[in-house]
């Protein structure tokens, strides 16, 4: 028996006159109207995308998610990138519930070329959740926490966001290092790498990872751990997303950790120079201390520029105190904030509205362009001087410096552990400018490129892969270093089609790239062609 849908048409039928089931659900019936309106109002765009109406309402069907089309309200609600500085016109957008999904877009677009982008938080600073003319699969729906207690172990789906993960872990009492956006997922985040407040504690995020489940283009899922398809389990931590495939759940080892205390040390813009030099001498590489984590600004504070150094000590206020006594004493910085609590409060609360970002003119949105670089030696005051001077020439008040302090557990994990290589460094400097209008673009792209060939003279050559810039040929240096034929070979066992792509993919060096792009000389440490299939 089949009935009628409730459609929007005057004779009760939904354009197109579709029937249904009498068992079947709201959601396939809402799906069905749908498909009927495409036909009709997206007509065109569908004829655009050269791929026949029936094609994408297959799909639709098969997807325990939905799809978003152009003209669609989630469509335009969607194709936005997180930075509007990067926009791009995705063909459609699939929303995965299930794994089952992803594999249903995977056929698909195999079938009409399309290509093929991951999503988890859409937080790419360089716009790479999204591409012009690709089929964009957004995996945030697939974010299922599971808390193993008694073995400190947490499985994830790919779309969990650390704003999730931190309350479901916070009942429980355990931690694994995060960032400090909430809305940022682990997808994206653990595949560069993953830098948080208690990283020097713990390690960057991707250290703590146990196992992965990851779809190959083919559709099949291999598991990866420390005894099983080891290339690919060291190859999609630090590898970067969207190269190997589709991540879709991440096991992690965690830790108990209550109460932290929190802190706030400020120093004046002009005593800044003597500040870093201070704590790259004592609070990064040496004396550190798997208590404390910490991070470092260049910004505008309450209305005046300063240096900051904002973090968490797991202790006491007393034991808190006494991490960072030198700061205060010989560092000559003073201290303005501090507080007992947990770490879901403090991670946001300490960066919260640094820097003083002035709201929008009308009809204006904020945009963001960065770069990223590791300091591998300590900077004598006169060379932090010639930054610090920079810094003060801001084209406005939002540019600011953020510092990810290095050190205890991220530098002593082995060099070559997994892909994320960056372990002999003081610090990630990076710099971000913010714009609204286009007058101020100009000047905003400008300073940032004044800085960057500063910073040339001070970093190691590399930077930080969750920080990607898009006009940066010699990535794949900056990136991986020496690992990168290691990561190339792991690319072309699990993607021989290289069906996984995107602008600063894991991909061999052009033939005509340009000079200064950098060449890895070390051979790959993996040889064998062999994929285990669960
Ligand atoms: C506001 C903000 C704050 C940030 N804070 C921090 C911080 O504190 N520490 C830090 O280390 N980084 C930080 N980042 C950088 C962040 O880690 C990266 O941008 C990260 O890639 C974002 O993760 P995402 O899930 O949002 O990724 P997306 O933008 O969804 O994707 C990033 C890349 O990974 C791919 N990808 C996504 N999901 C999958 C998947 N399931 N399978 C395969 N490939 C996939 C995408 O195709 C894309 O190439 C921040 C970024 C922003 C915008």
């Amino acid at each position: 028996m089949r009935l009628e849908s409730r459609g929007a048409s005057r004779s009760g039928r939904p354009p197109g006159g579709v029937t249904m089931p009498i068992f079947e659900s709201r959601k396939a019936r809402a799906k069905e109207v749908k498909i009927a309106e495409w036909k009709q109002s997206s007509a065109n765009v569908l004829a655009t995308l050269k791929i026949p109406h029936d094609a994408i309402a297959k799909l639709e069907r098969e997807l325990e998610g939905t799809l978003a089309v152009p003209g669609d309200a989630a469509y335009k609600a969607d194709e936005k990138n997180w930075n509007p500085a990067f926009p791009e016109k995705p063909a459609l957008i699939a929303f995965c519930q299930v794994a089952l999904d992803v594999r249903h877009c995977l056929e698909f677009a195999n079938t009409w070329s399309l290509q093929f982008v991951c999503r988890s938080g859409g937080h790419s600073t360089a716009g790479f959740c999204l591409a012009t003319g690709a089929l964009v699969v957004d995996v945030s729906q697939i974010n299922d926490v599971h808390i193993d207690a008694g073995a400190r172990r947490a499985t994830v789906g790919a779309g969990t966001s650390f704003g999730k993960l931190n309350h479901v872990l916070d009942l429980y009492g355990l931690h694994v290092p995060g960032g400090g956006c909430p809305e940022v997922c682990v997808g994206g985040y653990m595949q560069g790498g993953g830098y948080g407040f208690t990283s020097r504690m713990f390690g960057i995020n991707c250290d703590n990872v146990l196992q992965v489940d990851v779809m190959l283009a083919d559709g099949t899922i291999v598991t990866a751990n420390a005894a099983q398809n080891q290339d690919l389990f060291w190859a999609v931590r630090g590898g970067t997303g969207n190269n190997f495939g589709v991540l879709l759940t991440v096991t992690y080892q965690l830790y108990p950790l209550g109460d932290i205390w929190a802190f706030g040390v400020s120093w004046p813009i002009d005593n800044a120079p003597e500040g870093l030099h201070y704590l790259q001498q004592h609070y990064m590489k040496s004396n550190w201390s798997r208590l404390l984590g910490y991070q470092g600004v260049l910004g505008v504070d309450k209305g005046a520029q300063k240096l900051l150094a904002r973090g968490m000590v797991r202790g006491d206020a007393q034991a808190g105190r006494a991490e960072i006594a030198g700061m205060l004493g010989d560092g000559g910085g003073t201290l303005e904030l501090e507080g007992i609590g947990s770490y879901l409060h403090w991670n946001i609360a300490l960066l919260d509205n640094i820097p003083d970002i002035p709201g929008p003119p009308k009809g204006e949105v904020l945009k963001e362009n960065k770069f990223s670089t590791y300091i591998g030696r300590v900077l004598e005051v006169s060379e932090w001087r010639r930054v610090v001077d920079y810094f003060n020439t801001a084209s406005n008040p939002a540019c600011t410096v953020g510092m990810e302090i290095y050190g205890g557990a991220i530098n002593t994990y082995p060099a070559m552990g997994n892909a994320f290589v960056h372990r002999d460094v003081y610090m990630d400097f990076f710099v971000d400018t913010f714009w609204y209008t286009q007058a101020q673009e100009g000047p905003a792209r400008a300073w940032l490129k004044g800085f960057r060939e500063l910073m040339e003279t001070y970093w190691n050559g590399h930077s930080y892969q969750n920080y990607p810039r898009r006009d940066d040929p010699n990535y794949r240096w900056q990136f991986w270093a020496e690992a990168f034929n290691s990561l190339l070979f792991v690319k072309q066992k699990y993607d021989p089609t290289n069906f996984f792509t995107f602008p600063q993919a894991v991909s061999p060096i052009p033939p005509d790239a340009p000079r200064g792009v950098q060449r890895a000389t070390a051979p790959s440490m993996f040889s064998d062609p062999v994929i285990v299939y669960r």
